[in-house]
């Protein structure tokens, strides 16, 4: 650890912090907050701190909603965006019954968990994201819309560019958290862009990317416009995904590097593609959890639809980045931002664990543009599609025994009942499109 008690202690008197805010993410990928002064911050420390767990969507019922917030220390960070005397900071914190055992509704402590069987293994889990987003205009109310003035592409610059002075801010608003930005860009959409940080072993990628999503939208607010994480808000465009970069090391060493293949790959690397083949079909409701998600996943936008990997090829599931030795990683390209990002790195991990225990042997990889391929080639290759639709994904995750062991069976039920739920509600609505489509046809 980083951090001590009384270091915390001290930081927040030194830097004259009035407000601590104890943070946890919910089932659904939604960041939850409580406010305290510093008054009580030794309290908080101490693990005393209590909120009513049955407030919280899926969280539990109100016979047993006693819950405890247990501080992480080492994610104390002040936000740079609150005022600059009687600061406001937070801390990350893992949620706990009364009786002191961690509560399994709790997505930290999910991927806690699949985290510590890596450990026993030996290995540490280093996970980049690549998150995208757009920058919409407000309305004269302040709320959002999925308007933009710009026309600007992949890679473009100002003038064209209009969000280059909010990303400039948001880039240096994370340094000032801490993060290490290794790139930003304009993304291929007008008003869509993207902010690169730097790999972290997996439980702090996790909390990255929660800590991410809030300061783009409070940067972005900031400059009049909304930041919207939202994977397809317009249809004819490219959406927005959260590639998962991956690595696992061992004594220090990257031990998906081996420079005498042909491909740079290790014998482990390809058997946690394998299993990540394997399980990323069922894996799919948590990684695309919305009815949205799933008009992100079609082709002609750079996202994948069918279960192949490839070094070459334009929108593979998996890639392996040409980044050989140290570097060496794969690039699961399914997942968007919506995605709880616990619970998504969590099963990418145990899924290619499982390829390395059971030495799950990937198929061929695909170096032909498979949008160019008849449905009998892709037969003959054995090439698979991902669910095309929430509804699928979340069948196919209810029957899979694998992924509702490493989620638990608190979270799978919850999630499954609810997105069912969420399912439903879609289909009973009548779209846009509909009406565009039938109303004077027929
Ligand atoms: N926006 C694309 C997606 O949906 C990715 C584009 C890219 O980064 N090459 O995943
Ligand atoms: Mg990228
Ligand atoms: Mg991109
Ligand atoms: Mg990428």
């Amino acid at each position: 650890a980083m951090y001590t008690k009384s270091d915390i202690m001290q930081m927040v008197e030194e830097e004259d912090v009035e407000f601590i805010r104890l943070q946890f993410t919910d089932i659904f990928g939604n960041m939850k907050n409580v406010a305290i002064t510093s008054s009580q911050l030794e309290k908080a420390l101490d693990n005393r701190c209590m909120f009513d767990g049955s407030s919280i969507e899926g969280f539990v019922g109100i016979e047993e909603s006693d819950m405890y917030l247990h501080p992480d220390l080492d994610s104390f960070t002040i936000f740079p965006w609150r005022p600059q005397q009687g600061k406001v900071a937070r801390i990350i914190c893992d949620i706990y019954r009364p009786d002191g055992t961690p509560f399994e509704g709790d997505p930290r402590y999910i991927l806690r968990r699949v985290v510590k069987e890596a450990e026993d293994m030996g290995y540490v889990f280093n996970v980049g994201p690549e998150c995208e987003f757009f920058l919409f205009n407000t309305d004269d109310n302040g709320c959002p819309t999925t308007e933009t003035t710009e026309k600007a592409g992949y890679f473009e610059m100002g003038p064209n560019d209009h969000g280059e002075n909010a990303r400039r801010d948001m880039v240096l608003t994370l340094e000032d958290m801490g993060f290490e930005i290794e790139a930003s860009h304009h993304e291929a959409s007008p008003g869509q862009h993207e902010i690169d940080f730097r790999y972290e072993p997996a439980l702090h990628a996790a909390d990255n990317i929660m800590t991410f999503k809030l300061a783009v939208k409070t940067i972005a607010k900031r400059h009049g416009m909304h930041a919207t994480f939202m994977p397809k808000p317009k249809s004819g465009v490219s959406g927005s995904g959260m590639h998962i970069n991956m690595s696992l090391r061992k004594d220090g060493r990257n031990i998906f590097a081996d420079e005498t293949d042909k491909f740079g790959l290790s014998q482990d690397a390809y058997y946690f593609i394998g299993g990540l083949m394997k399980h990323v079909y069922s894996m799919t409701a948590i990684t695309n959890p919305l009815v949205n998600s799933y008009k992100r996943l079609v082709s002609g936008f750079e996202a994948p639809l069918h279960i192949t990997w490839s070094v070459t090829n334009r929108s593979p599931l998996i890639r392996i980045p040409s980044s050989f030795g140290s570097g060496t990683r794969i690039e699961l390209r399914s997942p968007d931002s919506a995605a709880n990002p616990y619970l998504t790195i969590a099963l990418c991990l145990a899924a290619g664990l499982d390829g390395i225990k059971n030495k799950i042997t990937p198929p061929e990889n695909i170096q032909k543009n498979i949008f160019h391929m008849t449905e009998e080639e892709k037969e003959q290759l054995h090439i698979k599609s991902l669910p095309t639709n929430l509804y699928d994904a979340v069948c196919a995750m209810e029957k899979d025994a694998f992924i509702r062991e490493v989620l638990g069976e608190h979270i799978s039920n919850v999630y499954i009942g609810s997105k069912k739920d969420e399912w439903n509600r879609y289909c009973r609505a009548v779209t846009e499109w509909e009406v565009d489509t039938y109303l004077d046809k027929f």
